[in-house]
């Protein structure tokens, strides 16, 4: 589909990966919980299959954090240095959160959507050609191209 290929890293340079893929959508999260793990306002999420992440050098350490909702929320992060690179919200496996500012390119794939915008900081302001929700979206036919959804449904999603 795409030959195109884009890798990233960690702080420490030990961890790298590659996209193998575009992510299938990209949301821009200002919830508490983002915020906290960060310590900033907010963080880039490009949802993809794992099997389209490949780790390239250095490993991952999984870290299980307690979520609002009560579902699973894994963090991955370097096991050198503890930069983030991907979450697994809910346990699922095969469908992963990568940081897109661990990108060596971090413009590369800029937000699709806003969501949890409840909880933004407010000396951040919005581009209003983006959409925006107050928490997560709706319908993800709102949201995601039928490229994408069809992807998510081949993941049995
Ligand atoms: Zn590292
Ligand atoms: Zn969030």
């Amino acid at each position: 589909m795409h030959a195109q290929s884009w890798s990233g890293g960690c702080n420490c340079s030990k961890l790298r990966y590659t996209l193998k893929a575009e992510p299938m959508v990209v949301h821009c999260c200002h919830c508490t919980q983002c915020q906290r793990m960060t310590g900033s306002g907010f963080v880039i999420n490009g949802v993809i299959e794992t099997s389209n992440v490949e780790i390239k050098t250095g490993s991952l350490k999984a870290f299980n954090l307690p979520s609002e909702t009560g579902r699973k929320l894994i963090v991955y992060r370097c096991a050198e240095c503890g930069t983030d690179i991907h979450t697994d919200y809910g346990g699922r496996e095969t469908m992963i959160f990568v940081r897109m500012t661990t990108l060596d390119d971090p413009t590369r794939f800029g937000p699709d959507v806003h969501i949890f915008t409840r909880s933004k900081l407010p000396w951040i302001s919005l581009p209003p050609q983006v959409p925006a929700y107050e928490a997560f979206y709706p319908t993800f036919e709102e949201v995601w191209t039928s490229e994408a959804l069809q992807r998510r449904r081949a993941l049995g999603f």
